[in-house]
């Protein structure tokens, strides 16, 4: 779908002109809207999502700056079970592989809550967390005693590092990759802040997952780009950076797992997954513009399908409400016009978000012991990557004949 220039690529610098979806008018998602702020305006910024038609880099043009986004971010990776086990797996599936030890530096840019450093702390691995958000920062120092640097990565950033704190053996990246505003300043620190020697990891979603499971809910203002692994191939060879192997994940309804070491390292031989997995992008057109073609159609008849389920439940007087708060569920309502006159409030575990309201729609999030009090008919998922995690958790809801609801990649009824 042709319309007019968006801009510019954020990798190659090419006119965008090829929309990928258009998700209409939507605040920023992590924000939190407090009681006294419900009166207040509230930003709203275009949604759309470009395909770049020479390096295939799937992105949102910016139109808030990242200081904006971070300044009251909150996201505490810690209240999620599913993560916290996937991060310790990581950290001694790492440990073995790049014989991670006491004098190794392991640096992870988004740290977080020090959700993941704090299983290489444990083992008496010297760690270093970088991380923009003030708040969540002093809680992983004052809280898991990880030293975290309140910066944004980029190649400024790992100047000061290097000359602070030396080059990091390991470097680690979970799910920041789509976040970044820069992409060439951003891997072009990477290569600066990694030893000789040292290796990269970083996942993230992959757009394959997206565009084939209809994951549409993922894209928001705080994503900038949407990444396959062909287009991410390109990036890091930019910057001598050589792509050695890649995993497939279960995470964030599909994500992956790339290693980057220095181009030339003959330590680290590239594996035949890297291989394959360019080889499948390529069978299935990811770098092609057809390939991207179909995906706003999909997205206008889920929100079709999710409108039908609510409004035929509302008709016969049922209570639906939601679980959870997360960035793709502000997505998904905000989209569809869902206010309270449809789902009555959420819930949420993490204690920050409660007692606050949903951005836009204005639902408002409660403790997760609610739901044995007002006993609902549905239950909606709105973090459905963690589904298994949630229903298990919240079964008992089946005691009155509540049900959940995924709404992606379709709408699906649990008993
Ligand atoms: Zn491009």
């Amino acid at each position: 779908m042709k319309n007019q220039s968006s801009g510019t690529c954020n990798f190659c610098q090419h006119h965008l002109r090829h929309l990928v979806t258009d998700l209409g008018m939507q605040p920023l998602c992590e924000d939190k809207i407090r009681q006294q702020d419900l009166y207040k305006m509230e930003p709203h910024f275009p949604l759309k999502v470009y395909v770049c038609e020479k390096c295939f880099l799937v992105q949102a043009p910016p139109v808030v700056s990242p200081e904006i986004i971070y300044r009251d971010y909150a996201y505490y990776s810690s209240y999620s079970d599913t993560w916290l086990a996937h991060a310790k797996k990581y950290v001694d599936y790492a440990i073995k592989r790049f014989e991670i030890n006491t004098d190794k530096l392991v640096a992870e840019i988004a740290s977080n809550d020090g959700y993941l450093l704090q299983y290489f702390a444990s083992k008496g691995i010297p760690v270093l967390g970088i991380d923009p958000s003030y708040e969540i920062a002093q809680y992983a120092e004052r809280e898991k005693g990880i030293k975290t640097e309140i910066k944004f990565f980029g190649y400024q950033t790992a100047q000061y590092l290097v000359e602070t704190y030396g080059q990091a053996d390991l470097l680690i990246g979970n799910n920041i990759l789509a976040h970044v505003p820069d992409i060439n300043d951003f891997v072009r620190g990477m290569k600066h802040f990694l030893k000789e020697g040292g290796a990269i990891t970083m996942e993230f979603p992959h757009l394959e997952r997206l565009i084939a499971d209809n994951q549409f809910d993922t894209i928001y203002h705080e994503h900038f780009s949407y990444f396959s692994f062909t287009t991410v191939k390109n990036i890091f060879d930019r910057y001598n950076l050589s792509l050695f192997d890649v995993q497939k994940l279960k995470t964030h309804g599909g994500s992956i797992r790339i290693h980057a070491c220095h181009k030339g390292d003959k330590s680290r031989p590239i594996c035949k997954t890297v291989h394959e997995l360019l080889k499948h992008e390529h069978e299935i057109g990811m770098d092609s513009l057809t390939y991207y073609n179909q995906f706003n159609e999909k997205v206008k008849e889920t929100k079709r399908k999710i409108l039908e389920f609510l409004i035929e439940a509302k008709r016969k007087g049922k209570q639906v409400i939601g679980y959870g708060a997360p960035g793709k569920g502000n997505t998904l309502l905000n989209y569809c016009g869902v206010r309270t006159d449809f789902i009555d409030y959420t819930v949420d575990r993490n204690p920050h978000k409660q007692g606050n309201f949903l951005p836009g729609s204005h639902i408002p999030i409660n403790h997760p012991d609610k739901i044995k009090r007002t006993k609902p008919d549905y239950v909606l998922i709105l973090p459905w990557n963690l589904k298994e995690e949630i229903i298990t958790y919240n079964s008992y809801i089946r005691e009155w004949g509540g049900k959940f609801v995924i709404p992606i990649p379709e709408l699906t009824i649990i008993d």
